[in-house]
């Protein structure tokens, strides 16, 4: 029998995304070969048993030429493991791919048609060579041959249903035709232009004693070359304004219009860095004007590139930021700020995909993105990167904390090598050196006072020794004691916490606001704009949600939990304490965080506070413990109480 007459005779799957529910054990017919036609919605009847898509056959979700399908023989044995549980994994495959796939019964074969573009049939057929591989690693018994009607990409094809030895792999081939690969992605691109920096005669005139001196009233502004070999010479500080923009008097409009007086210390000293082309690493929180200090100079690099902007066929800047709420304080800078009519637009899971397709389609310069949902839209093609010239990974600590580094991994192989890249990271622990190490060129680094984890001197530190038990009725108490005019934001560690806690102050009558992951979007929008226009003056919230918090007038943080790590510890601290204001934190530790006790201790010995004396006797039980458990496995002792052995 033919493979087609065994398909007209199988039964069929056509399994298609979104419509789950409406995937039953229905008796479905063989579906019509041509896969575009619409309107057939609904079950149909037929021979065989299969799941038929009420949605009507085969129509490619994305646009673009109508492809023939991709066909290919799946064994028998292997259809159970490309459907998945409730036809949940071929599902994945198709949204993740924008494809539609159908799968018809046959023996030994079942017959796999993948339907939409031909890049996005050549995905699907890896992800799904992938799965297989996958389970065969665990199922070595099982083996899947392959026929392909059309060339697969990226597998050898047996047509004799035999199973043949895997051929040597050939690395240095592989190696070679990479680079060569690289090479002829990168071939075609247009020339880039970095530099547009202009030293103002006040700033190349400053004397060392006037640069030590800016820089150290500045927030200790430290800055260096990371560059290996031979060092450049690090620029000085612009102390005004028109020192970094003297050229630019669009950009000097913007700054006249927002009122500031002089550039915030890490503007200072990343403009002229910047402005240069060099990459630069930022270390500095939210709040300390930042976003300017890598936005103003990227509107002026996308204007004054070699080719005009609409012909480089696709956005020059990308922003990644690890938070939809940092996401959309980025946009409204930039709108805020909007130069020369650039246009941009923010990506963010959560938000509304379509729109963001669509908005993407009719052309913009700027991305600002979440990297999962930007991954999502590479992916399926909705978005091309290959025409970005300035790239910037804001709070890139973040980004690694929240699991995201395979999404930039895979978004950064698709932005040109030789970019200019900027990273900005509250902290500066080994993960973020890695991070700059693979994706920044010979940068500079600007660092405004957190590099040390000198946390904010403006902020009075307290810290108050408890247990699980006793939390509730120590922020109780702190809540009755706020002033009407106080604004507290109350840290928690998890989203379960959050929700439990702000309904117990609910109703008690106090009223707060919550903010946390697995809130909707509107929600989360909301609790934000009531807690800044102070219509709830309590924001009850998890690290994750707090990222990007720019609120100027919180009087408090209250770490109802302690943090996972120091560094979030100085970040939760500094969203109080801002902008020349004073500050008040109140932390609960209890005997569960006593290995962070110590970097404490530092850390409040270093700012000037106050340490209990609990606080130093739960550090030093600590190091007693570790010391004894050392002891004990040079001993060779087991650890901990003995375990209790039946004879
Ligand atoms: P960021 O650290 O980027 O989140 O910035 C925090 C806030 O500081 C934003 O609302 C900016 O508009 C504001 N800002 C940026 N630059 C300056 C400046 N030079 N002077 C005063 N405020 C500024």
């Amino acid at each position: 029998m033919s493979r087609k007459e065994a398909g007209a005779n199988a039964s069929s799957w056509v399994v298609a995304s979104r419509r789950s529910s409406a995937l039953s054990q229905a008796p479905a017919r063989r579906p019509a070969e041509e896969p575009n036609r619409r309107g057939r919605g609904g079950r149909r009847g037929g021979r065989g048993g299969g799941w038929r898509d009420p949605s009507g056959p085969q129509q490619p979700v994305a646009d673009g030429p109508r492809e023939p399908p991709l066909c290919f023989g799946l064994k028998q044995d292997w259809v159970g493991v490309v459907i998945g549980r409730g036809g949940s994994k071929i599902r994945d495959i198709q949204s993740t791919t924008n494809t539609k796939i159908e799968i018809i019964k046959g023996c030994p074969e079942a017959e796999v048609k993948i339907f939409g573009s031909k890049t996005m049939q050549t995905k699907a057929k890896a992800v799904i060579d992938n799965l297989i591989k996958k389970q065969e690693n665990y199922n070595s018994q099982h083996r899947v041959d392959f026929v392909t009607f059309q060339p697969s990409v990226g597998r050898d094809v047996r047509t004799d249903g035999s199973v043949t030895d895997q051929p040597l792999i050939d690395w240095d081939q592989i190696r070679e035709d990479a680079l060569k690969w690289e090479e002829k992605k990168w071939a075609d691109l247009p020339p880039i232009r970095k530099n547009f920096y202009m030293e103002s005669e006040t700033t190349s005139s400053m004397s060392q004693a006037q640069i030590d001196n800016w820089r150290k009233e500045n927030y200790n502004i430290t800055c260096d070359d990371l560059k290996i070999g031979e060092k450049r010479p690090i620029p000085n500080p612009t102390c005004k304004f028109e020192d970094a923009f003297q050229c630019y008097p669009e950009v000097m409009e913007n700054i006249k219009k927002a009122g500031f007086q002089k550039p915030t210390p890490i503007q200072s000293q990343a403009w002229p860095v910047v402005l240069q082309g060099i990459d630069l690493i930022g270390v500095a929180q939210t709040g300390t004007g930042k976003t300017l200090s890598y936005l103003m100079p990227g509107f002026i690099h996308l204007d004054s590139q070699p080719v005009a902007r609409e012909k480089r066929n696709g956005p020059g800047m990308l922003v990644l930021t690890p938070t939809r709420e940092l996401a959309l304080q980025v946009q409204a800078e930039c709108s805020k700020y909007s130069y020369k009519g650039l246009k941009n637009v923010c990506i963010y899971g959560g938000g509304d995909r379509y729109g963001q397709i669509q908005d993407l389609t009719k052309g913009v310069d700027i991305i600002i993105a979440t990297p999962g949902r930007l991954n999502d839209l590479q992916m399926n093609n909705f978005v091309n990167l290959k025409s970005i010239t300035y790239l910037v990974l804001d709070e890139a600590d973040k980004m690694l904390d929240m699991g995201f580094e395979p999404q930039i991994t895979k978004i950064l192989l698709d932005v040109r090598p030789d970019r200019q890249t900027i990273m900005t990271s509250a902290t500066w622990p080994y993960a973020v050196r890695r991070l700059a190490q693979s994706y920044l060129k010979e940068p500079m680094i600007v660092y405004v006072d957190t590099l040390d984890l000198v946390a904010v001197s403006t902020v009075k530190q307290n810290i108050i020794v408890t247990t699980e038990e006793e939390k509730r009725s120590h922020i109780q108490t702190f809540l009755e004691s706020m002033s009407p005019k106080d604004k507290v934001i109350v840290f928690v560690s998890r989203k379960a916490v959050a929700d439990h806690l702000s309904s117990d102050l609910i109703l008690r009558h106090i009223s707060v606001e919550s903010l946390h992951g697995n809130r909707e979007q509107s929600d989360r929008e909301r609790a934000l704009e009531n807690f800044k226009t102070g219509k709830v003056r309590i924001l009850i919230a998890t690290d994750l949600a707090s990222r990007g918090l720019d609120v100027h007038d919180v009087t408090h943080v209250y770490n109802y939990d302690f943090p996972r790590n120091i560094e979030e510890y100085v970040h939760r601290v500094g969203r109080t304490g801002r902008a020349g204001r004073t500050g008040v934190s109140v932390t609960l530790i209890t005997r569960n965080d006593w290995r962070v006790a110590n970097e404490l201790i530092n850390i409040l010995e270093r700012a000037n506070q106050s340490i209990p004396e609990e606080l130093v006797l739960m550090a030093e039980r600590y190091k007693a413990n570790k010391l004894k458990k050392e002891m004990e496995k040079k001993l060779g002792r087991p650890q901990g109480k003995p375990k209790k052995f039946s004879y």
